[in-house]
């Protein structure tokens, strides 16, 4: 122990990392564990032993998150949590969520070798499907821990190929009503979740860890576009619906309503086109958009969701096509907890590692984990700001310094009074 602080074993934690990386669907280095795959589902299975013989005692609810408890002397007190993820999306890298994940489960073990002895009892979680690959729903689990879906809509889900999310967890093992898995009031005293940046800012500053004060709040639409198909050569232009034109002119309003909402935090994104028929020499006559549209602030992204649909509106009539929104989902941006962050930024302080407040502009489980509880993340830099691609790259020391903030902060919590 240096500063009172346990030390984490980064050797062990790196070669933990490494194996993992090696259960995935791809080939090495790719790393792909797309939800209730067998390489999702051996990933589990390889974290569940090593919480097992680090004495935790494993549950697992009815949508497979994990919950590793280290019971403490006051049991039924609200207890301390932090975990990630371990789905990664198809060509991903091997740190996204697993630094959250193994690092949580490093920082328990470094108190437990330093002779710690939690209060409230210390739980790691590994959180079902923060990726949306699958069912098109980021953070299914911690969404459903939130009570922020209802059960049924979930039971509903279907992927791509028409599989049934019931369906899928009822192979994995997992019977239990998906009603149970919301978690009762105050089951929680607080959450910190470790993460890797995804962004270049801690790595262009030097500064090792990131505290995060504010997750924005993302949101999803689907727009369908009809308009009039035909032969690219019969069909000439006074006479066209061009279901294409109509959704370029869209992306062109959606970024607009990015820039005039007002705030620097909005963004907004078209990621997504199918176009039909897809052919040279055919007027597109269905199109398909996805946009993404972000913001720390709710009112600023209301305003430019109402810029794009007003514009929307407008592109319908000019252009003689329909065009029919629909949500895929609307969850509000989060606020770190004030108390929390302190803790995280003394314990840093008393590492001599240097942190600075941000903000999280990609979504975590923490986005639904502050509706249950205090709520915090711990940022680690990032090579390049990379991440969803397998060039992630995070400095082991860097990942060792995140989990000995978050096991100092863990050690905090749980000796916190009710
Ligand atoms: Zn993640």
């Amino acid at each position: 122990m240096s500063a009172g602080l346990p030390e984490v074993d980064s050797a062990l934690l790196q070669k933990r990392i490494d194996e993992l990386a090696l259960i995935t669907e791809a080939q090495p280095p790719v790393v792909t564990r797309v939800l209730f795959s067998d390489a999702d589902l051996r990933g589990r299975d390889y974290i569940r032993k090593l919480c097992e013989e680090a004495g935790l005692s494993v549950r697992i609810d009815a949508v497979g998150n994990m919950f590793a408890r280290w019971k403490g002397s006051a049991p039924d007190a609200p207890a301390v949590a932090t975990g990630s993820h371990t789905d990664a999306i198809p060509n991903a890298g091997k740190f996204d969520g697993v630094v959250g994940v193994l690092g949580g489960l490093a920082a328990i073990e470094a108190l437990q070798d330093a002779g710690f002895k939690p209060m409230r009892s210390i739980e790691l979680i590994v959180f079902t499907a923060e990726e949306p690959t699958r069912f098109g729903i980021g953070c299914l689990g911690s969404r459903m821990l939130a009570g922020a879906i209802p059960p049924e809509k979930v039971a509903a889900l279907r992927d791509p190929e028409g599989a049934s999310l019931d369906g899928l967890r009822g192979r994995a093992g997992l019977k239990d009503a998906l009603e149970s898995v919301v978690l009762p009031k105050k089951f929680y005293s607080a959450f910190v979740e470790l993460h890797i940046e995804q962004g270049p800012l801690l790595e262009q500053q030097h500064i090792p860890i990131g505290i995060v004060q504010a997750i924005a709040g993302p949101s999803a639409y689907r727009v369908r576009i009809t308009g009039e198909g035909g032969h690219a050569g019969a069909v000439l232009m006074p006479g066209r619906r061009d279901a294409s034109l109509a959704a370029s002119e869209l992306a062109l309003a959606v970024e607009r309503a990015a820039h005039q909402s007002g705030s620097p935090d909005t963004v907004a994104t078209t990621g997504k086109w199918e176009v039909f028929p897809n052919a040279i020499n055919s007027v597109p006559c269905d199109v398909m958009l996805e946009i993404d549209l972000r913001d720390t602030c709710l009112e600023t992204r209301d305003r430019a969701l109402l810029l794009m649909r007003s514009a929307s509106d407008d592109i319908a009539t000019r252009r003689g096509v329909t065009i029919v929104w629909e949500e895929i989902n609307a969850d509000p941006p989060a606020d770190g907890d004030p108390r929390t962050m302190e803790i995280a930024e003394d314990v840093a302080l008393k590492l001599d590692l240097a942190t600075a407040r941000m903000v999280s502009r990609a979504y975590h489980d923490s986005l639904f984990m502050a509706r249950v509880c205090p709520t915090t993340m711990i940022f680690i830099p990032c090579r390049n700001g990379y991440s969803h691609r397998p060039e992630e790259y995070s400095d082991p020391a860097h990942i060792a310094a995140g989990a000995r903030v978050l096991a100092g902060t863990l050690a905090r919590l749980s000796h916190e009074p009710p």
